[in-house]
């Protein structure tokens, strides 16, 4: 960005926000009534610092966002809202997609869990089957149906290279 060079006139159509300090040469905020760097007098005053920052803030209104304590203006704010499943399809980076079935898996996992307390026999091999049917019907829905869903041209080409 340019650097206004007469600190102590205000020219309008100047839109930067910093000056070189004319003591030490270095970038100082232009509408302070000081340099930053050396404290080198820019400014009469600082009430005229900041009646010429007001001057120059008013001849743009794009300048209205602008501080007298910043070196540069606002930058605009950027639309920073990502397709995050694009993005990473176009990475090659495979995310699981957003899903029930987890829970499904969990719940699953609970029965196993149960069926690991030493209960009668008969109960844990139904808690184990019950759990395992379960879990089974989550994983198989989270990563075969969902996923081929989500990604349907990857999920061929990666089985394909499975086999030979
Ligand atoms: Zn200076």
């Amino acid at each position: 960005m340019a650097v206004a060079n007469k600190p102590r006139y205000v020219d309008l159509s100047n839109p930067s926000l910093s000056v070189e300090c004319p003591n030490c040469g270095l970038r100082t905020q232009r509408f302070l009534d000081h340099c930053r760097n050396c404290g080198y007098k820019l400014w009469p005053s600082s009430t005229m610092a900041s009646a010429a920052f007001k001057a120059w803030r008013e001849a743009d209104p794009s300048r209205v966002e602008a501080s007298r304590y910043e070196l540069d203006l606002p930058v605009e704010p950027v639309d920073s809202s990502i397709d995050y499943a694009a993005r990473a399809h176009q990475l090659g980076i495979h995310l699981f997609p957003s899903s029930n079935y987890p829970f499904v898996i969990c719940l699953g996992a609970l029965f196993l869990g149960i069926a690991a307390v030493p209960v009668a026999g008969a109960v844990r091999i139904g808690l184990l089957i019950i759990g395992g049917l379960i879990f089974l019907y989550g994983v198989v829905g989270w990563v075969l149906v969902e996923d081929i869903r989500m990604f349907p041209t990857d999920s061929p080409s990666t089985s394909g290279d499975v086999h030979h």
